[in-house]
């Protein structure tokens, strides 16, 4: 590294040139000092897994997504986002996204014996994930190890993995259709995709990304560009949830719209799994006023 950077400061001329390639490789030694505390993070168990509410339009607790969660003991607390890509940049996505996966589905099994049936688990599915080889063996053992039926786990997958609908992800698509699964475009409208897979491709829900709720209550055109989306959906006979909904008055402009499900901050944030247990408990028992209320205190 020492020589290449000399070489540059030779060739260009410039002393600043130096300092910037060993700025370069800083970052790259924090990359891979990172890298190798993901790694350390996955041998030694340090995830868990969160679960936020995802509810109907009239506020009944109807599922959950799964969201990973890590403190690490040295750099804190990590937000997926940082380490999603870290983790998929080197493989091992696959070996926690298959943790991920048999977690949330022993977890969504005793909600099914609890709850009467009816609460679906939603796992995020990493594209290099659904293009491993063996990942459709990995969900099918999945559900016969912890007895949940597969229509209560729904895969979330995003429309990057869709962009060419040919290929592995196409086929690994048709075989979980094929297994009983659910499949959700997660993100729904920032993937800059065409949308003819919506037409070629087995989904049966769209998570419109939160950066479309944002805006409703105060945008005439962000109102109008959401409800175009759920009128698509609908007709397309898709279901539809809205992510990262906050408030009462977009919650409200969403249930108008004809939106099908809601997922935020509103309800409650993702919670441990005994709090999740705690709310599939109770969900029979309150009106939809006091549901409202119990998942609110859930969540703080
Ligand atoms: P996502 O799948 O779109 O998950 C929703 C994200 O939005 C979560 O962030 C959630 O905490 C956040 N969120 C929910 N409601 C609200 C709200 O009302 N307001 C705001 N501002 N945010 C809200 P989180 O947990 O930080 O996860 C970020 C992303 O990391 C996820 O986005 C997903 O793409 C990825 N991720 C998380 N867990 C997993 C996993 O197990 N596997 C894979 N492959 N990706 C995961
Ligand atoms: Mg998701
Ligand atoms: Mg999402
Ligand atoms: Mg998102």
């Amino acid at each position: 590294h020492a020589d290449l950077a000399l070489y540059k400061v030779k060739e260009r001329g410039r002393n600043d040139y130096f300092f910037f390639d060993e700025e370069m490789r800083a970052e790259v030694m924090r990359q891979l000092q990172f890298e190798d505390r993901v790694r350390l993070a996955v041998h030694d168990g340090l995830f868990t897994v969160h679960y936020q509410p995802i509810v109907n339009s009239e506020g009944t607790l109807i599922g959950f997504e799964a969201l990973l969660r890590w403190t690490d003991p040295v750099l804190g607390v990590v937000p997926p986002n940082a380490f999603i890509p870290v983790a998929e940049r080197c493989g091992l996505i696959v070996p926690l996204g298959k943790w991920v996966l048999e977690q949330a589905c022993l977890e969504a099994a005793g909600w099914q014996s609890s709850a009467g049936g009816g609460v679906k688990i939603s796992v995020n599915v990493s594209p290099v994930q659904l293009t491993s080889p063996d990942f459709v063996t990995i969900v099918t053992e999945t559900l016969a190890n912890t007895g949940l039926r597969p229509e209560l786990l729904d895969l979330e997958l995003t429309e990057s993995v869709l962009v060419e609908h040919g290929g592995r992800s196409a086929e690994a698509m048709q075989q979980l259709r094929a297994l009983g699964v659910r499949l959700s475009i997660d993100d729904f409208g920032t993937g800059y995709s065409s949308l003819s897979y919506l037409r070629d491709l087995p989904v049966h829900r769209l998570k419109i990304d939160r950066s479309f709720v944002r805006d409703i209550v105060h945008s005439e055109a962000g109102r109008a560009l959401i409800e175009s989306m759920i009128e698509m959906g609908r007709t397309l006979k898709l279901q539809v949830l809205a992510e990262g909904v906050e408030t009462a008055e977009q919650f409200e402009i969403l249930r108008a719209a004809g939106c099908d499900e809601i997922q935020g901050f509103i309800t409650s944030k993702a919670i441990p799994a005994a709090q999740a247990q705690g709310m599939v408990d109770h969900r029979r028992l309150l009106s939809s006023g006091q549901r409202a209320v119990a998942a609110k205190s859930a969540g703080e």
